[in-house]
Protein backbone atom coordinates (compact mmCIF):
# COMPACT_ATOMS: atom_id res chain seq x y z
CA UNK A 1 0.00 0.00 0.00
CA UNK A 2 1.26 3.48 -0.81
CA UNK A 3 0.07 6.33 0.23
CA UNK A 4 0.35 10.31 0.03
CA UNK A 5 -0.97 11.99 3.27
CA UNK A 6 -2.04 15.74 1.75
CA UNK A 7 -3.16 18.55 3.61
CA UNK A 8 -2.67 22.08 5.31
CA UNK A 9 0.38 22.39 7.91
CA UNK A 10 -1.32 21.59 11.31
CA UNK A 11 -4.29 19.44 9.56
CA UNK A 12 -2.60 16.64 11.75
CA UNK A 13 -0.92 14.82 8.95
CA UNK A 14 1.66 13.42 11.03
CA UNK A 15 -0.23 12.58 13.53
CA UNK A 16 -2.90 10.08 11.63
CA UNK A 17 0.14 8.81 9.53
CA UNK A 18 1.78 7.96 12.47
CA UNK A 19 -1.29 5.42 13.65
CA UNK A 20 -2.06 4.32 9.85
CA UNK A 21 1.77 3.01 10.47
CA UNK A 22 0.99 0.68 13.06
CA UNK A 23 -2.29 -0.43 12.00
CA UNK A 24 -1.10 -1.37 8.41
CA UNK A 25 2.55 -1.82 9.24
CA UNK A 26 3.75 0.66 6.56
CA UNK A 27 6.69 2.60 6.91
CA UNK A 28 5.82 6.65 7.53
CA UNK A 29 8.70 8.81 5.96
CA UNK A 30 8.42 12.34 6.71
CA UNK A 31 9.94 14.92 4.32
CA UNK A 32 9.91 17.54 7.48
CA UNK A 33 11.67 14.74 10.04
CA UNK A 34 14.18 14.01 7.67
CA UNK A 35 14.95 17.44 7.01
CA UNK A 36 14.95 18.20 11.35
CA UNK A 37 16.90 14.92 11.91
CA UNK A 38 19.64 16.62 9.45
CA UNK A 39 19.28 19.85 10.79
CA UNK A 40 20.49 18.22 14.47
CA UNK A 41 23.16 16.25 12.37
CA UNK A 42 24.35 19.80 10.90
CA UNK A 43 24.96 17.55 7.91
CA UNK A 44 25.77 19.53 4.57
CA UNK A 45 21.59 19.17 3.39
CA UNK A 46 20.68 19.95 6.81
CA UNK A 47 22.96 23.46 6.34
CA UNK A 48 21.07 24.11 3.53
CA UNK A 49 17.86 23.29 4.95
CA UNK A 50 17.90 25.36 8.17
CA UNK A 51 16.92 29.15 7.32
CA UNK A 52 14.52 27.76 4.62
CA UNK A 53 12.58 25.88 6.86
CA UNK A 54 12.65 28.19 9.88
CA UNK A 55 11.29 30.99 7.15
CA UNK A 56 8.37 28.96 6.56
CA UNK A 57 9.06 29.09 3.02
CA UNK A 58 10.11 25.39 0.62
CA UNK A 59 12.84 23.69 0.68
CA UNK A 60 14.42 23.81 -3.33
CA UNK A 61 12.34 21.06 -5.73
CA UNK A 62 15.73 19.38 -6.69
CA UNK A 63 17.23 19.11 -2.99
CA UNK A 64 13.82 17.57 -1.58
CA UNK A 65 13.49 15.03 -4.63
CA UNK A 66 16.61 13.95 -4.04
CA UNK A 67 15.95 13.18 -0.80
CA UNK A 68 12.84 11.03 -1.14
CA UNK A 69 14.37 9.33 -3.97
CA UNK A 70 17.10 8.21 -2.33
CA UNK A 71 14.77 7.49 0.45
CA UNK A 72 12.29 5.44 -1.57
CA UNK A 73 15.33 3.32 -2.97
CA UNK A 74 16.02 1.68 0.24
CA UNK A 75 14.82 -1.57 0.42
CA UNK A 76 13.28 -1.77 4.11
CA UNK A 77 9.66 -0.37 2.60
CA UNK A 78 8.21 -4.14 1.36
CA UNK A 79 4.48 -3.02 2.60
CA UNK A 80 4.69 0.12 1.04
CA UNK A 81 4.75 3.27 2.77
CA UNK A 82 2.29 6.53 3.88
CA UNK A 83 4.41 10.00 2.49
CA UNK A 84 3.57 12.69 5.15
CA UNK A 85 4.82 15.82 3.72
CA UNK A 86 5.87 14.95 0.40
CA UNK A 87 5.00 15.62 -2.81
CA UNK A 88 4.08 19.89 -1.74
CA UNK A 89 4.59 21.05 -4.95
CA UNK A 90 3.57 19.96 -8.82
CA UNK A 91 7.19 19.00 -9.90
CA UNK A 92 8.04 17.03 -6.85
CA UNK A 93 4.43 15.20 -7.63
CA UNK A 94 5.73 14.69 -11.17
CA UNK A 95 9.35 13.37 -9.97
CA UNK A 96 8.07 11.15 -7.50
CA UNK A 97 5.41 9.86 -10.59
CA UNK A 98 8.74 8.90 -12.17
CA UNK A 99 10.22 6.54 -9.45
CA UNK A 100 6.83 5.43 -7.35
CA UNK A 101 3.94 4.01 -8.11
CA UNK A 102 1.17 5.70 -5.62
CA UNK A 103 -2.22 3.52 -4.61
CA UNK A 104 -3.92 6.55 -3.13
CA UNK A 105 -3.92 10.08 -1.67
CA UNK A 106 -5.60 11.49 0.93
CA UNK A 107 -6.66 14.63 1.77
CA UNK A 108 -6.91 15.62 5.42
CA UNK A 109 -9.39 18.44 6.28
CA UNK A 110 -10.01 20.76 8.85
CA UNK A 111 -11.56 24.18 9.49
CA UNK A 112 -8.70 27.47 9.44
CA UNK A 113 -9.69 27.73 13.28
CA UNK A 114 -8.75 24.65 13.80
CA UNK A 115 -5.80 24.42 12.06
CA UNK A 116 -4.34 27.36 14.34
CA UNK A 117 -5.14 26.10 16.96
CA UNK A 118 -3.24 23.06 16.44
CA UNK A 119 -0.06 24.16 15.17
CA UNK A 120 -0.15 26.82 17.91
CA UNK A 121 -0.20 24.13 20.95
CA UNK A 122 1.55 21.38 19.04
CA UNK A 123 4.81 19.98 20.80
CA UNK A 124 7.37 17.56 19.63
CA UNK A 125 9.72 15.39 21.18
CA UNK A 126 13.32 16.83 20.78
CA UNK A 127 14.40 12.99 20.78
CA UNK A 128 12.22 10.65 18.67
CA UNK A 129 10.17 13.28 16.93
CA UNK A 130 6.83 12.07 18.40
CA UNK A 131 3.83 14.71 18.22
CA UNK A 132 2.03 15.96 21.15
CA UNK A 133 -0.45 18.93 21.58
CA UNK A 134 -0.78 20.86 25.11
CA UNK A 135 -4.48 20.69 24.62
CA UNK A 136 -5.77 18.19 22.64
CA UNK A 137 -2.92 15.44 22.93
CA UNK A 138 -0.93 16.16 25.82
CA UNK A 139 1.68 13.77 27.49
CA UNK A 140 1.23 12.18 30.90
CA UNK A 141 4.15 14.68 32.24
CA UNK A 142 4.15 18.09 30.64
CA UNK A 143 7.03 19.10 28.95
CA UNK A 144 8.03 14.96 28.37
CA UNK A 145 7.51 12.31 25.92
CA UNK A 146 5.76 9.87 26.39
CA UNK A 147 7.38 6.96 24.37
CA UNK A 148 11.64 8.15 25.17
CA UNK A 149 10.98 10.44 27.96
CA UNK A 150 12.98 13.39 25.58
CA UNK A 151 11.98 16.75 25.98
CA UNK A 152 9.03 18.38 23.82
CA UNK A 153 9.72 21.14 22.80
CA UNK A 154 7.65 24.15 20.21
CA UNK A 155 9.56 24.07 17.12
CA UNK A 156 11.30 26.97 15.62
CA UNK A 157 9.04 27.19 12.73
CA UNK A 158 5.92 27.56 14.58
CA UNK A 159 5.91 31.22 15.85
CA UNK A 160 2.97 32.75 14.27
CA UNK A 161 5.02 35.37 11.67
CA UNK A 162 6.29 31.28 10.18
CA UNK A 163 3.09 29.79 10.48
CA UNK A 164 1.19 32.38 8.32
CA UNK A 165 3.90 32.03 5.64
CA UNK A 166 3.60 28.53 5.92
CA UNK A 167 -0.51 28.28 4.99
CA UNK A 168 0.41 31.26 2.59
CA UNK A 169 3.06 28.71 0.68
CA UNK A 170 0.10 25.81 1.51
CA UNK A 171 -2.11 27.91 -0.51
CA UNK A 172 0.24 28.57 -3.26
CA UNK A 173 2.36 25.62 -4.20
CA UNK A 174 0.51 22.57 -2.46
CA UNK A 175 -3.10 23.17 -2.59
CA UNK A 176 -2.93 22.49 -6.29
CA UNK A 177 -2.22 19.31 -5.95
CA UNK A 178 -5.55 18.22 -4.89
CA UNK A 179 -7.15 18.68 -8.01
CA UNK A 180 -3.75 17.29 -9.77
CA UNK A 181 -4.25 13.89 -7.89
CA UNK A 182 -8.17 14.33 -8.36
CA UNK A 183 -7.66 14.57 -12.01
CA UNK A 184 -5.72 10.77 -11.76
CA UNK A 185 -8.64 9.45 -9.68
CA UNK A 186 -6.54 8.94 -6.20
CA UNK A 187 -7.99 11.51 -4.34
CA UNK A 188 -10.06 10.74 -1.39
CA UNK A 189 -11.10 13.36 1.30
CA UNK A 190 -11.34 13.00 5.02
CA UNK A 191 -12.39 15.74 7.63
CA UNK A 192 -11.20 15.78 11.59
CA UNK A 193 -12.17 18.63 12.78
CA UNK A 194 -12.80 17.12 16.50
CA UNK A 195 -9.85 16.84 19.32
CA UNK A 196 -7.78 13.95 18.68
CA UNK A 197 -7.43 12.81 22.31
CA UNK A 198 -10.95 12.78 22.99
CA UNK A 199 -11.94 11.19 19.95
CA UNK A 200 -8.83 8.96 18.62
CA UNK A 201 -11.02 5.57 18.26
CA UNK A 202 -14.02 7.61 15.93
CA UNK A 203 -11.31 9.51 14.42
CA UNK A 204 -9.39 6.37 13.29
CA UNK A 205 -12.53 4.71 11.92
CA UNK A 206 -13.39 7.34 9.99
CA UNK A 207 -9.60 6.86 8.26
CA UNK A 208 -9.48 3.32 7.74
CA UNK A 209 -12.74 2.97 6.63
CA UNK A 210 -11.89 5.62 3.96
CA UNK A 211 -8.28 3.64 3.14
CA UNK A 212 -10.21 0.29 2.67
CA UNK A 213 -13.29 1.98 0.54
P1 LIG B 1 3.93 20.76 8.51
O1 LIG B 1 3.29 19.58 7.86
O2 LIG B 1 3.33 21.08 9.83
O3 LIG B 1 4.03 21.95 7.61
P2 LIG B 1 6.56 19.55 8.17
O4 LIG B 1 7.31 18.98 9.29
O5 LIG B 1 5.92 18.62 7.20
O6 LIG B 1 5.43 20.45 8.85
O7 LIG B 1 7.47 20.57 7.34
C1 LIG B 1 8.25 21.55 7.95
C2 LIG B 1 9.01 22.34 6.91
O8 LIG B 1 9.92 21.49 6.19
C3 LIG B 1 8.16 22.98 5.82
O9 LIG B 1 7.62 24.22 6.23
C4 LIG B 1 9.20 23.15 4.68
O10 LIG B 1 10.05 24.24 4.89
C5 LIG B 1 10.03 21.89 4.82
N1 LIG B 1 9.47 20.82 3.95
C6 LIG B 1 8.82 19.68 4.37
N2 LIG B 1 8.45 18.93 3.32
C7 LIG B 1 8.85 19.60 2.21
C8 LIG B 1 8.75 19.36 0.80
N3 LIG B 1 8.14 18.26 0.32
N4 LIG B 1 9.28 20.27 -0.04
C9 LIG B 1 9.90 21.36 0.41
N5 LIG B 1 10.02 21.67 1.72
C10 LIG B 1 9.52 20.80 2.61
ZN1 LIG C 1 10.28 10.97 22.23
Amino acid sequence: MKIIALGSPGVGKGTYAAEITKKYNVLSISTGDLFRENIKNETELGKKAKEIIDSGKLVPDEVTIGMMKERLGREDTPNGFILDGFPRTIPQAEALSEFSEIDLVLNFKADKEVIMQRLTGRRTCSNCAAIFHVVNIPPKQEGVCDKCGGKLVQRSDELPEVIEERLKVYEEQTAPLIGYYQEKGLLKEVTVNEDFGKHKEEILDRIFKVIES
